[in-house]
């Protein structure tokens, strides 16, 4: 029977081996060094925000793998020997597979900075990071003060987790403005503000230059390159960003760049390889979409698409158009298609804002076509299939106002600010777009 082994137990490799195990009887095992069992990661700021317990993140019984006969092995595979279809692990042993599925992950980034590896430095990513802060800053005796160094989407989260413990913060950001790479100035300046008000130390356009020992080998502080000012504290997060896991597999004959090369089937240069989720790196990028994406329901999307061609019936990967959701403290984000920080030529912007600066929606379309290019939507809370549904049928910018009451999601009870926002973007445009009623027929009508 042929043996299917996948490294990773996160969410594209487990979503591989279910999809395998649907289409197919072979035998199928997964490899992981960091848990028995495959968990949310993106729910670990939960549980030391003491809203779930870690076992709550498993969205599987621990009876699931045995009756859909997946196997789960615990270690590390410290080599590929893809010439003899054999793993190597850090302890020595070995393992062989017929076809191998490279589904290892992302870490966090570390430029080589003085006492990075200290104890009481961390990055948020593995749950041997999570067992870090509980030891390091349980509480804000022992913690007096944390720095985080990077600010992105899980600098922010690690952010709120601290500050869900009375523990300050200091929040170091190399960019002018938060996350400024991606979000274009307004919604920007909008997190600066949130974050801000939250009481945390935002220092932006600052970078990390070291990080101070104690006579204990642990951090004591860490010291700011443009000023040298030197900022005590008993935490540090790395947070500045994450890269694919890959390391491992420098000397294997598997071609990699930043993440393990694949071609549109995911397949690697070794016919039998095949690599999913945070550490694929596309040969060429689909569409405007990035070369490696290290999102959730990507990861998912991969494993179920390389399932198949494992399973003789040989697929593109397809994602579809870009969306991605987030919180910012208290301000929840969604994004559908592309809104860039910059505006391209031949673009044009609308951009409307809530005056209590806690909600905002961001449009962007071609400015001859008026064909709707993406949206932001910072506090308000937008349908995904009607956002998919008017990107596939290349709808206008005027369009979508007219019937943004159809996209948005919040209960009746909510107040909704179409009105205004469609007012806004007739006076500055000169055009006189009525918003239509909301129609459940036309939400749920198939195109
Ligand atoms: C704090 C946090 C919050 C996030 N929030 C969001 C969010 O809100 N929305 C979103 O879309 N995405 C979010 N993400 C990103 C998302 O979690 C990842 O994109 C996704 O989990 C990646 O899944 P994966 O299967 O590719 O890899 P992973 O989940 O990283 O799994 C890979 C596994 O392989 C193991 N492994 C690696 N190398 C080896 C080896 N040599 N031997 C054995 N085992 C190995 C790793 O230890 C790991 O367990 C978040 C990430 C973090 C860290």
């Amino acid at each position: 029977m042929e043996h299917i082994v996948i490294i990773g137990n996160g969410i594209s490799g487990v979503t591989a081996a279910r999809h395998i195990r649907k289409l197919s009887d072979k035998k199928i095992t997964i490899i992981s060094g960091e848990t028995d069992y495959f968990f949310s990661r993106t729910a670990l700021m939960y549980v030391y925000m003491g809203h779930m317990k870690f076992e709550h993140t498993q969205p599987y019984e621990s009876w699931f793998w045995k009756k859909n006969r997946i196997e789960l092995k615990k270690g590390f595979v410290s080599k590929v020997n893809h010439e003899q279809n054999e793993l190597v692990f850090q302890n020595g042993e070995t393992l062989s597979y017929d076809k191998l599925i490279l589904a290892v992950g992302s870490k966090p980034n570390k430029f080589g900075w003085p006492g990075q590896d200290l104890d009481g430095v961390m990055g948020m990513y593995h749950k041997q990071d999570l067992q870090n802060l509980e030891k390091y800053a349980p509480d804000n005796t022992a913690c007096k003060r944390a720095v985080i160094v990077g600010g992105g989407l899980i600098g922010i989260e690690l952010a709120e987790m601290l500050h869900s413990r009375h523990i300050p913060v200091t929040f170091l950001v190399r960019e002018s403005s938060f996350w400024n790479g991606v979000l274009p100035a307004g919604e920007s300046a909008m997190i600066n503000r949130e974050i801000l008000d939250n009481h945390i130390d935002l220092r932006l356009g600052v970078n990390l230059k070291e990080i101070v020992a104690d006579e204990n080998g642990k951090a004591k502080g860490i010291v700011i390159a443009e000023t040298d000012e030197f900022i005590e504290c008993d935490v540090v997060g790395l947070t500045a960003g994450v890269s694919p896991n890959v390391d491992f597999l420098r000397e294997s004959g598997i071609e990699l760049g930043r993440g393990i090369k694949v071609n549109r089937y995911l397949e690697t240069n070794i016919p039998n390889i095949y690599a999913i989720g945070d550490c694929a790196e596309q040969h060429e990028a689909i569409g405007s979409r990035r070369p490696i994406e290290a999102v959730w329901y990507t990861g998912r999307m991969m494993g179920e698409t390389v399932a198949q061609t494992i399973c003789g019936n040989r697929i593109q990967y397809k994602p579809g158009h870009w969306f991605n959701s987030a919180k910012f403290i208290d301000i929840e984000y969604q994004t559908y298609g592309w809104v860039w920080a910059k505006p391209k030529e031949g673009t044009s912007q609308f951009y409307w804002e809530h005056p209590n600066g806690k909600k905002c929606i961001h449009l962007n379309y071609e400015t001859d076509s008026r064909k709707f290019i993406g949206i932001n939507t910072f506090g308000i809370r937008m349908r995904h299939e009607i956002f998919d549904r008017w990107l596939n049928e290349e709808q206008t910018v005027e369009h979508i106002l007219e019937h943004l009451k159809d996209a948005n999601f919040d209960p009746e009870f909510y107040k909704q600010y179409e009105s205004e926002i469609v007012s806004k973007f007739n006076q500055e445009n000169n055009t006189s777009i009525k918003v239509k009623a909301k129609s459940w027929k036309r939400i749920f009508s198939r195109v």
